[in-house]
This record gives C-alpha cells, structure tokens and sequence, in this order.
C-alpha cells in the first residue's frame, strides 16, 4: 500500500520538508509525490514519532497472485524439464553466428551493424533432447531481467573469441552470469581462425575464475565455430550434461507461470507477446495476466517457425502468444487465473499504480554501507556482502583486493562481484541493483548515465581516493553486521 511523501505530511500533520531529509538521510533523494511502500512509511512515522495504520485491505492482486506463487508442487509431480540457456559474451565475438548455427537460421547476417535488437528465445532437440535459449542483446539486459525478479536462465554460454581472448565485456559477463548464480560454459569460439591461440584464452579464464576443467578446475571450455560448426555438437553436449547435473524439475499439470521476455504491437496481430512458460503449461483460451496487461490466450506461435500454431506449452517453452490487451513490459511474470474480471482488476490496478514505482521497492531496499547493519540483523546465516569494484588502474584493484582479503570473517563474506579498470558504468549500477551490492569507486567517477541510473534505484556509489580509508569504511560496516555474541 503505497502512500506519497505529501499524503503522509498532510496526515501526519509534518511539513514535507521533515520527510524528505529524514528520505535524505537514508540516501533517497525523492520528491514529495513519490511514492513510498509500508516499511518506508513506518520508518519514516516512528522518526517522526507517528503512529501509522494501514487501513486498506490487502489487494486483490495480493491474494490471486501470491498464492498462485506460493503453490508447492508436490514432488511427484515433478517431471524434467529443458535448461534455459543464455549466451553472453563481448561484442563481436560471435555469440549470434553460434546460436544461429545451433538453430539453424541466419539473423547475424541479415542484421544491421551486427547488433542484436530484441530477445530472442528458441526451443531446439538434440537428439530427443530438449532446450531452450534466450538471447539477450547484453549483458545488461540479462541482469536487468534478474532485477525484476525474473531469473529466467538456467545456464550461461559465455562466448569468447579465441583470437581476442577475454575482453572488457567479457569480464562484465563473467561477474553478471556469477551474480546470478548459473553454471557457466565457455564456447572459445572462432577456433577455425588461423593462429589463434586458445592457451592464451584460456589463462585469461583462469585469471578470471573460470578454470577450465582440462587444468583441474570446474569450467568446461568447448572450442568451437560458428563458420565450420566445429565444436558445436560437443557444445550441446555439455550443456545436456550441466543440465542432467543440475536436474531441472517443473510441474506441467498445474496453471502456467511465466515470465515476459518481450512484447510488442504488431499491426496484424495485435499485441504479440514473447513468453518463456517457467512452471504448468499454457493453453490456448486460458485466462492470463501478465504485468498491467491480461486476456485470454488467443494463439500461441513457435518462435522458431511463426506458422507453428501451439495448443499446449510445457514448462521452459518460449511462446509468442497473441490475446494481451496491451503490451506488458520484459520481465513482468505471468499467471493464469480463473476468472477474467479477476484479471481484469488486477492488470488494471497495477497499470494506474505503474508510474509511480514505489521507493521502497527501489531507493530504500538498496544496500548502503550504513543500512547494511540493519538489512541483515536478525538473519541466521553468514551474511555476504557483495561490492563491485571499479578503480583508475589495475595496481589499484589489486591493493584494493590484497586490503578487503584482510577483512575476512567468519560470519561476513565479502564478495567482489566486479573489478574493473574505468569509470562506474550503468551496467555496474545494473549489476549492483539486482545483486544488492555496493560500489567502491576508487579515484574514478560514475558517468552521467551511471549516475542517473544509480538515483534512480537507488545505488550506493562510494567514491574514495585512499586505500586504508575503502578498507575502514568496510570494516565498520562488517563490525556492524556481526550477530551479537549469544
Ligand atoms: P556477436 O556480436 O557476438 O553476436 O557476434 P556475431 O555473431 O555477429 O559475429 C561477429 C563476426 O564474427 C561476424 O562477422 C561473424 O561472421 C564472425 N564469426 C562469428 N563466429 C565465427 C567463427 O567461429 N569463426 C570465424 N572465422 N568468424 C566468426
């Protein structure tokens, strides 16, 4: 239940002002019609010295939908399902030549400049074995999705060239797929290219905490071409093999969840609306909301082969279904409901509410160094503290690293998700949003797009010019984190 910086003022009888620098003081720069969920709203009351009551009900959109998600599938309803693969990589590198070559279609061709606009997500068999793959335009885009709750990708192909190696993007790649957790396989790809050097590739891996399985480490490292096809079948392979590891389980005999990869107003069609189906399966003339958009399933058409019509998709099947009133947005979840007035109220209440974003599900859930005693007091488990670190040069990094490594504790892990050479990027912010971490900005500055972003979720970007100084400021914030002595 969302209330306004001025709702709050005129029933607290406070001037706005007192809100905002208490909002300020958390580090939420915010105006007076924004809007601020219940935790926000009963930090700011209990500073102010106010009691609050929230006196309307839980919504609808609460009961329908939370319970949908709270379903437990029982365990003998669970069958395998495909792994959803996404391919990452440097720019150039190849990431659509192989995917094209796996499925059997040429859009690196006939695209232009070479850059991949829109999502794509295709089911292909290999040998009677099914899987999925999402192609993301970045990595960006990929741990945007994440941000919005909208893990979708089981596995990450990091694509790398053999004669460029590891890249800046690259290393971006590598720390995203790592903050979301996925096994990660690396396709050396342009392996037909004369005189590359695959050794050199392969130790910048290792540097980059990939150790390829062939020296002992657990990365498995395909050589591959998209130009020949070298590699690729032992490609699949691997991804078959992760996957059988990691058994991927789904219901199909319950309502469809999903998640929308993208969606858009097609002249003849109508909204066209990508959907990879998560758990269930979706029919043809269900019930559906999915963000502020609902309908009724009208078609739903194989990606691969836009003439396929489906009846039926199983979990981790991508869809472009056709029946949505409008057009929701990339990551908004999808349910199926029994009742279409239900559906209805629900995408019709999220769309009035949607310009407003609540602060407390942007500016105040982020982790500062000041709040991140407060985020995790009370939790039984060691606490991680993620950080992206970014700095001038690389003796920085790795004074930075050879600093925080001292700053071990058992209860506190300290997790370096990012370390770059440059400037703070609006990925890093990205990054940092959906991993919940900080940013060390050591003798660098944020863009203005990374500095946008940033107010805009609500990231801390810690800007410092001295080692010890980095190395105190975490010390506290760690001390602050341990759990009392019992
Ligand atoms: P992306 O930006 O990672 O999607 O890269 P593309 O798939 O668009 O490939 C970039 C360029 O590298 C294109 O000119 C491709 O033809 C070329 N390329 C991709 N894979 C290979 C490969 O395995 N061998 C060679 N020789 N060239 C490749």
């Amino acid at each position: 239940l969302p209330c306004s910086v001025k709702e709050l003022s005129e029933a607290a009888g406070v001037p706005a002002v007192q809100i905002l620098r208490i909002l300020m003081d958390e580090g939420v720069m915010t105006n007076i019609n924004a809007q601020m969920d219940p935790e926000l709203t009963e930090f700011i009351a209990a500073e102010l010295g106010v009691d609050v009551d929230f006196l309307q009900p839980e919504t609808l959109e609460d009961r329908v939908l939370m319970r949908l998600e709270e379903i437990e599938d029982p365990e003998e309803s669970l069958v395998a399902r495909a792994p959803v693969v996404t391919f990452l990589g440097h720019v150039d590198h190849g990431k659509t030549s192989l995917l094209d070559r796996l499925i059997g279609i040429d859009v690196a061709g006939g695209e232009s400049g070479g850059i991949t606009q829109h999502i794509r997500a295709y089911r292909i068999e290999n040998n009677g074995r099914p899987m999925a793959f999402v192609d993301t335009p970045g990595h960006e885009a990929f741990t945007e999705m994440r941000a919005r709750g909208a893990g979708v990708t089981d596995i990450v192909v990091l694509v790398v060239a053999a004669d460029d190696g590891v890249m800046p993007q690259t290393e971006e790649a590598i720390s995203h797929a790592k903050a979301a957790g996925v096994p990660i396989i690396v396709a050396l790809n342009k392996i037909d290219l004369p005189g590359v050097d695959p050794l050199r590739a392969m130790t910048d891996l290792n540097t980059n905490g990939l150790q390829p399985s062939e020296w002992g480490g657990d990365t498995e490292i395909v050589k591959t071409s998209a130009t020949t096809g070298e590699g690729l079948d032992e490609l699949l392979e691997t991804i078959l093999t992760v996957a059988e590891l990691n058994e991927y389980v789904a219901n199909p005999d319950r309502a469809a969840i999903g998640t929308c990869l993208e969606s858009q107003q097609d002249a003849d069609r109508g909204v066209v609306t990508k959907v990879l189906v998560q758990n269930g399966t979706l029919k043809v003339g269900d019930i559906v909301v999915c963000g502020d958009a609902y309908g009724r399933v009208k078609a739903m058409l194989d990606p691969l082969s836009p003439r396929t019509r489906l009846e039926e998709a199983g979990p981790s099947v991508p869809v472009n279904l056709t029946g949505l009133d409008i057009a929701p947005s990339a990551g908004a979840r999808l349910y199926v409901l029994d009742d279409i007035a239900e559906a209805r109220e629900i995408a019709e209440t999220r769309g009035k509410s949607q310009h407003n974003e609540y602060l407390g599900a942007t500016g105040f859930r982020q982790t500062t160094l000041d709040t991140l005693f407060e985020r995790l007091d009370g939790a039984d488990e060691v606490q991680t503290l993620n950080l992206i670190l970014r700095a001038d040069v690389r003796g920085s990094i790795e004074a930075l690293e050879k600093e925080l490594s001292k700053l071990e504790h058992p209860e506190v892990r300290l997790r370096i998700l990012q370390r770059s050479v440059g400037g703070v990027t609006e990925g890093d912010v990205v990054l940092a949003d959906a991993s919940e971490a900080v940013i060390i900005a050591f003798n660098v500055v944020a863009d203005d797009k990374a500095r946008a972003k940033a107010s805009e979720l609500g990231v801390e970007i810690r800007r410092y010019s001295i080692i010890y100084k980095v190395a105190e400021d975490l010390k506290l914030a760690l001390e602050g984190l341990l759990k009392p002595e019992q």
